[in-house]
């Protein structure tokens, strides 16, 4: 197997290149700020939380471009979805690239993550799981009120 796949590279330079919902959120009633010390990636995730759903989500900073391309699909996936909904999809998520789950080929448990799921190749990578995943503890930060989380 290559080491990483087509795929994976192409929506990561993608996202990197052109990061989606990469803006602050005037109208934010939740932030978090994250840093991962490994990297030097540092980003802040902002939230619109609406009667428990989130209405919108953005984020700025800067980082590499695993990190940068995280936090941009990550705001595409979690954008009209329930608190619950997006916890449950961080866990699916860290699950996956820091291959804590156990998820067979058959079954795949990860299909609620859609095209989250180039990110399952970071495995392979123990120094980036902290990239990609920063910008998941940092909404999860955000989501509980937590104003500052770092990967150390
Ligand atoms: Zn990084």
């Amino acid at each position: 197997m290559s080491e990483l796949s087509e795929l994976y590279q192409q929506v990561i330079l993608d996202h990197n290149k052109k990061p989606r919902n990469f803006r602050k959120l005037e109208t934010a009633n939740h932030s978090a700020e994250g840093f991962n010390p490994l990297c030097g990636d540092h980003l802040t995730v902002y939230l619109n939380l609406e009667e428990g759903a989130v209405k919108e989500i953005s984020f700025e900073g800067s980082g590499c471009a695993i990190s940068k391309a995280a936090a941009s699909m990550m705001t595409q996936a979690l954008k009209g979805k329930s608190k619950q909904q997006a916890e449950s999809l961080f866990k699916e998520f860290h699950g996956m690239v820091a291959g804590d789950s156990v998820v067979s080929d058959e079954e795949d448990a990860s299909d609620g993550l859609g095209n989250l799921k180039v990110f399952s190749g970071v495995r392979e990578f123990p120094v980036r799981v902290k990239c990609a995943t920063l910008p998941w503890h940092t909404m999860h930060a955000a989501l509980n009120n937590q104003a500052l989380i770092s990967t150390e």
